[in-house]
């Protein structure tokens, strides 16, 4: 018999956040399979289930769940003429999903020096890439101040607001150690901007709202989600001074584009 490179595990539970647009999924977890926050998995799907029961779709999705955790959640967005996401929305409780054994991805804390500031900056699902990092006391200990921004086009898409709010009374060390910066584009909210993540970085706005200062010698900048987002903002930080690590020399920039 050959040995697969993916495990087979049950969907546990679903969690609709705007039906038809995103939601969430909890699976089993094969405990050898070992991750660091940050860190995403590929997730596999028959196409035709009638035919050949076999995953031959595979997307990537970041854990939402810390390592700690004995499942794993997902958090995603549905494309609707995507191949894959639709599908991932359909399952149902008891259904299979295929998991690659390897977790991928080098956007994770560890990259960072101890001490300074952790921004993490989001658009949409990108925001699945942080939730483990807060809900890992090491993050709390490795950062003096946390700033999370999340950047979405209506204010119904700003999810998991209650977890974080947790994550925070868990783990904060002391007063003022997180701050959670929504950014809605299409929608106003109140007390929240209405702007796009690197309007408020280009008009110095996003450094006043977290009232910290975007300087590479003490900020280290994550930025995930949206392509575009990733590119404009990674532009402004680098005319900052901020740059990924390299050679074993620590960084103060790390991204992870969703497509
Ligand atoms: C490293 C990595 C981690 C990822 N983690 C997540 C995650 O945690 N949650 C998640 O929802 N997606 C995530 N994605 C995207 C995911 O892999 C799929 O692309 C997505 O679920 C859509 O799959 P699809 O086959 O339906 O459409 P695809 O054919 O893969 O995508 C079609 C188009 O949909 C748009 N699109 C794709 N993904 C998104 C998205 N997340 N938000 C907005 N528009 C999108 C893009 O315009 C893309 O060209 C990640 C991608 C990468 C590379």
């Amino acid at each position: 018999m050959t040995q697969e490179k993916y495990t087979r595990q049950t969907i546990t539970a679903r969690t609709e956040w705007i039906p038809g647009k995103l939601f969430s999924i909890t699976t089993t977890r094969d405990p050898a399979f070992q991750f660091v926050p940050g860190q995403f998995a590929r997730l596999g799907l028959p196409e035709n289930p009638q035919i050949n029961a076999a995953p031959d779709l595979w997307r990537a999705y970041s854990m939402v769940t810390p390592p700690h955790a004995n499942e794993l959640a997902f958090y995603s967005i549905v494309v609707p003429d995507g191949l894959f996401s639709p599908r991932l929305r359909d399952l149902q409780i008891g259904d299979a999903i295929y998991i690659d054994k390897t977790a991928f991805g080098f956007m994770t804390p560890e990259r960072f020096p101890q001490g300074g500031q952790l921004w993490m900056l989001a658009t949409g699902t990108g925001l699945s890439a942080y939730l483990p990092m807060l809900d890992d006391p090491n993050t709390w200990q490795q950062f003096e101040k946390i700033i999370l921004v999340h950047g979405v086009r209506e204010a119904n898409e700003l999810t998991y607001q209650d977890d974080i709010a947790r994550f925070a009374r868990t783990h904060a060390r002391h007063e003022g150690q997180f701050t959670y910066l929504p950014a809605t584009s299409r929608e106003k909210l109140p007390g929240a901007p209405q702007a796009r993540i690197t309007t408020l970085i280009e008009t110095g706005e996003l450094e006043s709202l977290a009232n910290a200062t975007l300087d590479p010698a003490v900020a280290r900048v994550m930025l995930c989600g949206n392509p575009a987002m990733v590119t404009d903002a990674r532009k402004l930080l680098t005319d900052k001074g901020f740059a990924p690590g390299r050679r074993g020399i620590p960084g103060s920039l790390a991204v992870e584009n969703y497509w």
